[in-house]
């Protein structure tokens, strides 16, 4: 198993992590493009978006309540942030393993392509 996230998420590979439950795994990124710079993952290995399916796509609702708890508590939820999912090569996916980056505490730039 190659997966750098799924090496994460098993603790192989230390990360600085801020939340964890049954089925998500939120921890810092290691390049934070902005002050809260926060990657939410499911614990399954789900490569993108383009994998979501009717029988996985409960957790993603899931990642979005963390979303809105951890926003709250890293203190952009009043400020604003932005959450991006990266989806193939256009789209500058990296890592292929599904992940939602929380970005914010500065106001970030408006251009989306
Ligand atoms: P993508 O470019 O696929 O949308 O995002 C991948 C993100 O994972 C990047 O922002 C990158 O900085 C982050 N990343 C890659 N490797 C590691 C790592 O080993 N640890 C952490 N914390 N973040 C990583
Ligand atoms: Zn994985």
């Amino acid at each position: 198993m190659s997966c750098i996230f799924c090496k994460i998420i098993s603790g192989e590979i230390p990360s600085k992590k801020v939340y964890e439950d049954e089925s998500v795994y939120a921890f810092y990124d290691i390049q934070p493009m902005a002050p809260v710079h926060v990657l939410i993952v499911p614990k399954t290995h789900i490569a993108s978006v383009n994998e979501v399916t009717s029988e996985n796509s409960a957790v993603i609702a899931h990642i979005y309540e963390v979303a809105a708890q951890l926003a709250k508590e890293l203190g952009v939820a009043e400020s604003g942030y932005r959450i991006v999912s990266n989806c193939g090569a256009n789209a500058g996916q990296t890592v292929f393993h599904l992940h939602f980056h929380l970005l914010g505490g500065q106001p970030l730039k408006t251009d989306m392509c």
